[in-house]
């Protein structure tokens, strides 16, 4: 598999972790579009959100269940911004399903 991402979550490529458990793993992004950006991704490769489904909803579960958990990690007590980009309209770069989470100021109104 040469998934960046998977291999990030398998240890193989370096990365700042700042929550993991048998499921999930969340690190900073390598190019921060904000005081705090985390992403948070499955354990299991899913290319993006286009592609959940039954077999792996688990691990979707699991990943919104650590967010609220990354977020007072990170000290985001003052709200945060969710987003998940999905294929080319939706401009992801990386085809392994990721939740940014964006905060540490006051966001932007107008992104959604
Ligand atoms: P996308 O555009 O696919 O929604 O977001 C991909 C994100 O992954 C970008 O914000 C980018 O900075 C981040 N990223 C890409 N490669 C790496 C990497 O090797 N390490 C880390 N920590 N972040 C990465
Ligand atoms: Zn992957």
């Amino acid at each position: 598999m040469s998934c960046i991402f998977c291999k990030i979550a398998a240890g193989e490529i370096p990365s700042e972790k700042v929550y993991s458990d048998d499921k999930v793993y969340a690190f900073k992004d390598i190019s921060p579009q904000a005081p705090v950006h985390i992403l948070v991704i499955p354990r299991v490769h899913i290319e993006s959100a286009n592609d959940i489904n039954d077999e792996n909803s688990a691990y979707v579960a699991a990943v919104f269940e650590a967010i609220p958990k990354v977020a007072r990690a990170c000290g985001l007590e003052n709200g945060y911004r969710v987003i998940t980009n999905v294929g080319e309209d939706g401009c992801q770069t990386v085809k392994h399903m990721h939740f940014h989470i964006l905060g540490g100021k006051k966001l932007p109104e107008n992104v959604v």
